[in-house]
């Protein structure tokens, strides 16, 4: 029979009868990493899937989200099988992969940190014993349920399943229900490590009981789990809920759950981040307006925001009025909209706005400046013509481009497309979807394509962006919405005399202001480039004698535009250089008898870089140039690398 391998882009001759692992094993793709599942005519199977003539088929990896799933997912079941080994009485219930490995949730058991190596040895033993796990299907829900006696969970999982489709895998003694697939064999599995333990409502609801979730990782390769563990430290180095009031930029306070402070030192970054974006905007044709923050609850039912999501709203009466605190900003530009007519000539009318907005979200939920209740959306509404789209969309991805560039990130696309669920017509959706994908594909950097995954009203594309330790974020979001323009009536007065209905795209770049500057301060570790830092240079005294030539070369410094401080107590010269270091100050100068006869200072960069005698013109002409350039490396870095640990 011939098969097409999607992987290898062509047909291949296989013997009849023959299955997915046959294909892997003559294409010699057995390495740990490599052909973990199968997808066969678009659904995920296990490699052990019979084939048939002409099936398509894609071999997934553990490079490749699928593959990924199908590694963690097989793990999970391991894990499941050590927990059993060691805790007899402990009940299974479910274990999903998640991002960054899978957990797994079990009632009657407690364990605490100290147990997880004992965890981690069982799962070794399991793995030496190397399994191959083997799918069984059940002829219906009775079989299922006499599989798990005293087993309440997974009694009720099998009771909302379809009769027709319960599978179960089985590997040694360990038989677990699972829609798979899995891995051909769990020796695939080179490393692994339970991270952390917390405490899990059963099927996320607070009214059911407490389970114990264990979560853990797994790869193919010691090497990766070695580096997934070096990434973990180094992002709680990085946690910008310690790096932000350390450095005095933000503070939450009991009083105002989930709604930041922002520090004066914050408030200097942030009135950067919004400079840069404004001139950019105005740079690309953008005109800026400010909606209010209260406004009527009739105008959130003519959006639809009251019914779907009146739950995450504060709301609440006056004078015997409904009103709402805005969640998004769309339905007051709508209104900004309506204030005239509009002529084609206009359009694309690109309208931005700062919006200050509040979503209620579960206390539990909340976290540092990553997940508030308050906070900015840099949005942007734009109208247009459906001919426009395209080139609306390339203009979007090129200020996307310019400001992550910005700050050193880079960031990757995903397209997603019309739901199952969806409102508006064929056509329309054809015409914003191709005009999304036009688009892309003309930008020219690879991107993925989610299918059905977009918003009932239309299409979208996603930018996630990648910071310094190579996370994932999504921050910006470009949604096209074939829904509000019709609930608020918009029209435009087209070229041939006829009033119709325009486009209209929102897109938020920065995402959440709050967020990205979360996202900043751990990208940075708090040593933010020259453009946007707080505390730019300070000025040192080596005697007391030395303070009056420090305050004359600070106002140097400031009149040239620079944050600049002295700090003349009277401490130890090391001391006070140590303390500008702990506050990320780019440039300290000492200045003592000799800087003060040459009119000169002794500089130093944060990482304890000397560079001695300079100028202050000099130092000065060089730091309008890093400023200028919004670079972010030191205009005195060396070519050689600094050695991170030095002097730290
Ligand atoms: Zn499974
Ligand atoms: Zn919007």
């Amino acid at each position: 029979m011939l098969v097409f391998v999607n992987n290898l882009k062509k047909q291949v001759e296989m013997p009849d009868g023959s299955s997915a692992k046959d294909l892997v094993e003559m294409l010699n793709l057995r390495a740990p990493h490599q052909s973990l599942a199968a997808e066969i005519n678009g659904v995920t199977k296990d490699l052990s899937h019979p084939l048939a003539q002409d099936d398509k088929i894609t071999l997934w990896n553990f490079d490749d989200i699928e593959g990924k799933e199908v590694y963690w997912h097989t793990s999970a079941h391991v894990l499941a099988q050590a927990i059993l080994r060691l805790w007899p009485e402990a009940l299974p219930t479910i274990g999903p992969p998640i991002e960054n490995g899978f957990y797994y949730d079990f009632a009657n058991l407690t364990i605490t940190d100290a147990d997880f190596e004992r965890i981690d040895q069982e799962v070794q033993k399991i793995l030496d014993e190397n399994y191959q796990p083997k799918r069984y299907e059940f002829k219906d829900k009775q079989e299922a349920l006499t599989r798990f006696p005293g087993n309440k969970y997974k009694k009720e999982l099998i009771e909302s399943f379809d009769d027709s489709s319960i599978s179960g895998y089985g590997q040694g003694e360990f038989f677990d229900l699972c829609r798979g697939p899995h891995l051909p064999n769990i020796g695939k599995i080179k490393a692994f490590k339970v991270l952390k333990t917390s405490g899990a409502y059963w099927r996320a609801d607070a009214k059911n009981e407490m389970l114990t979730r264990i979560y853990a990782i797994s790869f193919p390769d010691r090497k990766l789990l070695k580096d997934y563990l070096f990434v973990l430290e180094e992002a709680k180095k990085r946690d910008h809920r310690i790096i932000g009031p350390k450095l005095d930029l933000f503070s939450l306070k009991e009083e105002a759950p989930g709604m930041p402070f922002i520090h004066p030192h914050g408030m200097i970054i942030w009135n950067k981040l919004i400079d840069f974006w404004r001139g950019l905007h105005t740079k690309a044709g953008y005109i800026e307006i400010k909606t209010p923050q209260l406004m009527s609850q009739e105008l959130w039912e003519t959006s639809g925001h009251w019914f779907h999501y009146r739950e995450n709203m504060y709301s609440f009466e006056i004078e015997a009025r409904h009103f709402a605190i805005k969640p998004m900003n769309c339905p007051g530009c709508m209104l900004f909209y309506k204030t005239h007519s509009h002529s084609y000539r206009e359009l694309p009318l690109r309208v931005s706005e700062l919006g200050h907005v509040h979503r209620h979200e579960a206390s539990g939920a909340l976290s540092g400046l990553f997940r508030v209740r308050s906070f900015h959306q840099d949005d942007a509404h734009l109208f247009m013509k459906p001919s426009e789209i395209k080139q609306e969309i390339l203009k979007v991805l090129a200020l996307t481009e310019e400001i992550y560039a910005a700050f050193g990130l880079e960031y990757r696309l995903e397209l997603s497309t019309r739901p199952e669920k969806s409102i508006g017509n064929d056509e329309d959706w054809i015409v914003a979807t191709a005009g999304l994908k036009d688009a892309l594909d003309q930008w020219g950097q690879p991107y993925r394509v989610n299918e059905g995954d977009g918003a009932f009203y239309g299409p979208k594309i996603d930018i996630h962006i990648k910071d310094a330790l190579g996370r994932s974020w999504q921050c910006g979001t470009v949604q096209l919405d074939m829904a509000l323009p019709e609930k608020f009536k918009l029209e435009y007065m087209d070229s041939d005399g006829v009033l119709k209905r325009p486009v209209m795209i929102h897109r938020a770049l920065f995402g959440s202001v709050e967020r990205f500057f979360g996202i900043l301060i751990e990208h940075f570790v708090g040593k933010f480039p020259l453009w946007i830092s707080p505390m730019q240079v300070r000025i040192i005294t080596v005697a007391d004698r030395h303070a009056e030539y420090a305050h004359e070369v600070a106002k140097q410094v400031r009149s040239a535009g620079f944050l600049c401080d002295v700090d003349d107590a009277s401490e130890s010269v090391n001391k006070k250089i140590r303390s500008a270091q702990m506050l990320q100050i780019n440039y300290m100068l000492t200045v003592g008898d000799k800087e003060i006869e040459n009119k000169t200072a002794a500089l130093r960069t944060r990482d304890n870089v000397v560079h001695g005698e300079i100028q202050i013109s000099e130092f000065i002409k060089a730091l309008e140039k890093e400023m200028n350039d919004k670079s972010l490396v030191s205009c005195f870095a060396k070519e050689e690398k600094i050695d991170e640990n030095h002097g730290q």
